[in-house]
């Protein structure tokens, strides 16, 4: 049992290991505590497995996780989780955008008696406009449908106790949204406040399709309200409906002054076609994460590790 375990998922960062293996061993050496690297590769494209096998030579404390191919950020860092050791995990990314040195207040925090410390985003530093626009947006919107409470302008970057990555590890679903998760898990949480960098080296690799595929799994994994939204509309819609019916009929039967309402026509059954593809669609975003849920696949396929097969029956 290490006291720190660090997990940091990579995909394409063969510019940025050395850099950030330097910067976390130096903050790790002022901290004086028995850690371990957990580096999960996604199926990374370039040279970084190399890099991660070439930091595994020199230092037995790194440890590796292989994928066989590019499963996502938040099952890599779900499966650096399943394997760690550590009485406390630290969840960075390793373009060094989350600043490395901040891990020794994470820790202390820690210490402290907090079982998961989180960092918040001061500040972000060279990213799109539309990407911090869209950021914001997703979290506030995230904020005010959700029963659970998850920090605003939060990434992963954090420290966790082990009765949290106990907890997480029992969590199943296949629509990983971690810090969801975590702020449901609840315990004593509490934060730190940061500036985050610019990537150092190399793109980020989460397109915007991957981007959006996260917030719908956020959305749908802590909030129904879409799903009411449904319903709510179905209401609504008949409700004007109704009315529109007996005026409809009003003039048919009794005034008799009826035109060839082409527009009028047109319009509702566009209008109603539209409620009821939305409706349709926001079901099937249900529908589909709870087949794959059924489907029971394994969350990740492994090629090759340097780590212990967790043992899922000795906690
Ligand atoms: N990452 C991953 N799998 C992916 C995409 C990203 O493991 O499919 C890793 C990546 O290597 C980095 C972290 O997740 O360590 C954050 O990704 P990135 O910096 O690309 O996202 P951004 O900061 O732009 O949101
Ligand atoms: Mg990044």
């Amino acid at each position: 049992m290490k006291d720190l375990s660090i997990i940091i998922p990579i995909y394409n960062e063969a510019g940025n290991i050395q850099m950030l293996f330097e910067r976390l061993s130096s903050v790790i050496r002022e901290m004086h505590v028995d850690v371990e690297y957990v580096f999960v590769n996604d199926g990374s494209r370039d040279n970084s497995m190399e890099l991660i096998k070439g930091l595994v030579g020199t230092n037995p404390e790194v440890r590796y996780l292989d994928f066989s191919r590019n499963f996502g950020h938040q099952i890599a860092v779900a499966a650096g989780l399943d394997y760690c050791t550590g009485n406390c995990a630290v969840i960075i990314d390793a373009d060094l955008q989350d600043p490395p040195e901040l891990i020794m207040e994470l820790y202390n925090k820690w210490k402290q008696g907090f079982e998961v410390v989180y960092a918040k985003r001061r500040s972000r530093e060279g990213e799109s406009f539309l990407k911090k626009f869209t950021a914001k947006l997703f979290y506030r919107t995230l904020k005010r449908i959700t029963s659970i409470k998850i920090p605003v302008d939060t990434g992963d970057f954090r420290i966790i106790d082990r009765k949290v990555i106990n907890v997480l590890k029992k969590m199943p679903e296949q629509q990983k949204f971690l810090r969801g998760q975590i702020s449901w898990i609840g315990f004593r949480q509490t934060y730190i406040e940061y500036d985050r960098d610019e990537r150092h080296s190399g793109t980020s690799g989460y397109t915007y399709k991957k981007m959006l595929r996260f917030a719908l799994d956020g959305i749908t994994s802590f909030s129904n309200l879409p799903l009411r939204f449904a319903t709510i509309t179905g209401f609504v819609v008949s409700g004007i409906a109704f009315f529109f019916i007996l005026y409809a009929l009003y003039e048919r039967l009794i005034t008799r002054n009826y035109v060839p309402g082409w527009a009028s026509l047109m319009l509702a059954v566009l209008f109603i076609g539209g409620v009821q593809l939305i409706s349709i669609g926001i079901i099937g975003e249900y529908i589909s994460r709870m087949s794959s849920n059924i489907r029971n696949r394994p969350l990740y396929i492994l090629r090759e590790t340097n780590l212990q097969e967790p043992d899922q029956k000795s906690e």
